[in-house]
């Protein structure tokens, strides 16, 4: 068994009763995706590739103790007879690359990290990102919409991690943000049609619920 393969069985094990749109078909689309990106910007292509393929394993949203799913990669990582330098590169990205908050600014460690995080957050938009988007809210038992549910700009990572907002505040505190923070000339380029369909999309979402035909949410009660 090669060490990709390695890795992949590994972290198919792992997520292979996800129904929160972190499922394996999500990882594969991210390593495709972010070994178009690591191409087209001559970065390490192996880096890219292992860390989109483990990227999901030590989300604090998916795995009880964040720090252990850590050290989990890193053995796995071993075990699949990564170098120490890989090694290393692979777990500076994974814990930087999530999105912690509106008000909150990426500290990427390097261009394979910003190569991953286009990947990841390409696939958070357009037609899957919406997709994902209330997959991941009804696993939760999150309602799709509450006009009464204020949107909030999370100036910290606590305050993101702790919300149970509705699946629609989610577009106006994350997705219409990740268009303008893309790091790749090719990424940006990508994400301008994603970011089109999911404005297109909430037009319509809003003009169907009578209340107003644009995609500007407001936070107050109609
Ligand atoms: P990241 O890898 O940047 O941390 P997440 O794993 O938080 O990204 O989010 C991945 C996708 O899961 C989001 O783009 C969205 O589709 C869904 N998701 C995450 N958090 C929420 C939420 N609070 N409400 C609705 N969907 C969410």
């Amino acid at each position: 068994m090669n060490a990709i393969a390695y890795i992949e069985s590994t972290v198919q094990q792992k997520l292979k009763s996800d129904a929160s749109g972190h499922d394996w078909w999500h990882i594969l689309r991210v390593r495709r995706l972010a070994l178009y990106l690591a191409r087209q910007e001559h970065a390490d292509t192996e880096i890219c590739e292992i860390a989109a393929l483990l990227h999901e394993t030590c989300d604090h949203k998916l795995v009880a103790d964040a720090e252990q799913a850590l050290q989990e990669a890193e053995i796995c990582l071993r075990d699949a007879g990564g170098t120490a330098a890989q090694i290393k590169a692979v777990l500076e990205i994974i814990p930087a690359i999530s999105f912690k908050g509106a008000g909150v600014p990426d500290r990427l460690p390097s261009k394979e990290a910003q190569i991953v995080q286009d990947a990841d957050r390409l696939d958070a938009m357009g037609a899957i990102g919406i997709a994902r988007t209330f997959a991941y809210g009804g696993s939760r038992g999150r309602p799709l919409y509450d006009p009464d549910f204020p949107v909030e700009m999370h100036q910290s990572f606590q305050s993101y991690k702790k919300s149970t907002a509705p699946a629609i505040n989610h577009f106006y505190e994350k997705l219409l943000l990740l268009k303008d923070r893309m790091h790749t000339v090719t990424a940006k380029q990508m994400a301008k049609e994603r970011h089109q369909f999911m404005l297109d999309f909430l037009n319509r979402f809003f003009s169907e619920w009578n209340l107003r035909g644009d995609a500007t949410i407001s936070n107050k009660n109609r």
